[in-house]
């Protein structure tokens, strides 16, 4: 499926009936049938025993009543609370049995879609909202948990319900069955004319609140924009707009439902008036008794009930069938990036790097974004990738990550081709410190001990030391076990880029990647930064995609990129000797654009120099 379809689909749409998806989903009940076998021997039992009361009823007027038995009616009586209270018995049992087998798949399901995600490669994340995914991993696999708790045993339930009714009704009396079911044909006409208006008015209301919870969801995420631009005016009228269509949508699917279910009934209720009016004239004639009548109508009052409910189980099998198709799709979904068949282990490197001609694309019908990249890289090299935003700085990270594979030439890690070992060797070598550090909800100490969870109490320790997490964690009164809440939220900028070095500072990569942060900090934040980089980079390969002056001067080797291409290599040095596209960047201060402080700093050394 395309990013486009992705984006336009709604996420609570019916899909048609697929016999196909249903053997698939089939196959995660599948190991619960013991259970469900169980289930739908109950459901039988309890429809049997709920089948047999209005022939008892019916069986207690003729025979009790009229005849003046009081013991046959007081063992009816007994024997009808009996079957009620089994009744209560079996239902408690199918209720808890099926929720187990449906909680079970869905947990099943879910485990599976969670694994199979964390598998994919990064382009099956590009473009797709993470709010989208999120819904697949949550409501469409309720939607699957819901057919097989409630839609699997309603249709057990009510289609036996429906057999027996007729059967029985059948077996009574044939021409008063057939005189009942006369109504039958514009029962169906109405139904089949309405039934799609009704899902139309639900389908529209199921949008309309996708659509409230979308605005919230930005709203929200973006708050800090919302109240800086202060849009909370517009952001009211914009959301008044939509809350006003979902309840004209809701009130309008609810008008047409309350208007025809009573209307099904009303025409039901023409067919038991007609079985009425000539079984009365029957029991007058003296052809059958008022039991077998009352019996008869009893049976066809309950008819209508299983009709309705069935209805709805079609329904919410028609929305299964679209959850369905999502989530087959993301678990269909081959990962790119994955062990080759011959993958070999790598084994602990040096940190020597080299791209080969190395080219990329992000898809086949994206432009080349990265073309003939060269470049040789010493361990324990430090390596400044500069240029414009879009010049393809991230891509050629990205690459040596192998989070996308390259389409053309080859990157080389210590002289094997990344694309021929295991990604977990390649990567567990490598460390990525990204601008905006994501910092996970849990402690401080989890978030340090991610990347190394057996690294000792001590290493610990020397880490957070030497990144000068100690200084700010000591001033929280629970220390390392603070929680950082979702995203780190408790923390500064600066705090969670400390907690992110030290974070890679115990994984103790050969290779390490860093994204320099851009945003500003106060100075002696950005001083603590700069120290840790300084211990963290100490005896590693680094390449930084670097934006200070400072970072870029002490590099080995400074690599220019631009439009995909990398236009110069040297130390600052001989750049500058080149007057080239280095030179310019420096002079025009692009470089500096990021921080007040690189720019005083940068004023201050041309100053001196
Ligand atoms: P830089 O890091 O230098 O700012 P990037 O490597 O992020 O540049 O981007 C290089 C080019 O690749 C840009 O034109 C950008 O639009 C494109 N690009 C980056 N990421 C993706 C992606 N996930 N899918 C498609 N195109 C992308």
């Amino acid at each position: 499926m395309s990013q486009v379809e992705w984006d336009s689909e709604d996420e609570l749409e019916e899909k048609p009936f697929q016999l196909a998806y249903m053997r698939r989903l089939f196959r995660y009940v599948l190991p619960y049938r013991r259970t469900l076998g169980i289930v739908i021997f109950i459901v039988l039992l309890n429809m049997g025993l709920s089948l047999a009361e209005p022939l008892m009823l019916g069986y207690l007027i003729d025979y009790g009543i009229v005849k003046n038995n009081m013991e046959l009616i007081t063992w009816i009586g007994a024997s009808l609370l009996l079957f009620r209270f089994l009744g209560w018995l079996f239902g408690y049992l199918h209720t808890k049995l099926i929720n187990f087998t449906g909680q079970r798949v869905l947990f099943d399901l879910r485990q599976q879609l969670f694994n199979h995600l964390q598998s994919l490669s990064f382009r099956f994340f590009d473009g797709r909202p993470a709010g989208k995914i999120m819904s697949r991993i949550t409501n469409d696999t309720n939607a699957i948990g819901e057919l097989v708790n409630g839609g699997l045993i309603t249709t057990v339930m009510e289609v036996t319900h429906l057999v027996g009714i007729v059967a029985i009704l059948f077996w009574m009396d044939w021409q008063l069955a057939l005189l009942s079911f006369i109504t039958m044909p514009m029962l169906y006409l109405i139904v089949s004319k309405l039934r799609p208006k009704i899902e139309g008015s639900w389908s529209k209301s199921r949008r309309t609140m996708s659509a409230i919870n979308g605005n919230v969801n930005e709203t929200i995420q973006g708050m800090r924009v919302v109240q800086a631009f202060s849009r909370q005016k517009a952001n009211d009228n914009r959301f008044n707009e939509i809350n006003t269509n979902n309840k004209a949508a809701f009130m309008r699917a609810i008008r047409m439902e309350s208007m025809v279910w009573p209307l099904v009934e009303l025409i039901g209720m023409i067919g038991t008036c007609i079985v009425v009016w000539f079984g009365a004239k029957r029991v007058i004639d003296g052809a059958l008794s008022i039991g077998f009548v009352m019996a008869f109508i009893n049976y066809l009052w309950r008819f209508w009930g299983p009709l309705s409910a069935l209805s709805k189980v079609y329904s919410q099998l028609l929305s299964a069938m679209a959850s369905a198709e999502r989530l087959f799709e993301i678990l269909d979904t081959e990962p790119e990036v994955k062990n080759a068949a011959t993958a070999k282990e790598l084994p602990p490197i040096r940190g020597e790097v080299e791209f080969r001609n190395v080219a990329f694309q992000y898809g086949p019908d994206k432009p080349e974004v990265l073309h003939g990249i060269n470049l040789k890289v010493k361990p324990g090299q430090r390596i400044a990738i500069v240029g414009p935003t879009g010049a393809g700085k991230s891509t050629i990270v990205n690459l040596l990550m192998r989070f996308y594979d390259a389409t053309g030439g080859q990157v080389l890690i210590d002289g094997h081709d990344v694309k021929e070992v295991t990604l977990e060797s390649l990567r567990s070598q490598m460390g990525i410190v990204l601008q905006d550090s994501f910092i996970f909800s849990g402690t401080i100490e989890e978030n340090l001990l991610y990347g190394n969870e057996d690294a000792t109490e001590e290493k610990l320790m020397e880490a957070a030391k030497s990144v000068r997490i100690d200084q700010f964690v000591s001033k929280f009164p629970d220390g390392y076990a603070t929680q950082v809440e979702e995203r780190g939220s408790k923390l500064s900028v600066g705090q969670r880029q400390l907690l992110a070095f030290g974070r890679v500072l115990l994984s103790d990569p050969r290779i390490l990647i860093l994204d320099e942060a851009t945003s500003s900090v106060d100075t002696e934040t950005e001083q603590h930064i700069q120290e840790a980089l300084a211990r963290v980079l100490e005896g590693r390969t680094a390449f930084i995609i670097a934006h200070r002056l400072s970072t870029i001067r002490d590099a080995d080797l400074i690599v220019v990129v631009r439009d995909g291409s990398i236009k110069e290599q040297g130390t600052h040095d001989e750049l500058m000797k080149t007057s080239g596209l280095y030179a310019n960047l420096v002079h025009s201060q692009l470089l500096m654009q990021q921080s007040f402080n690189d720019v005083l700093n940068e004023k201050s050394e041309q100053q001196v120099g």
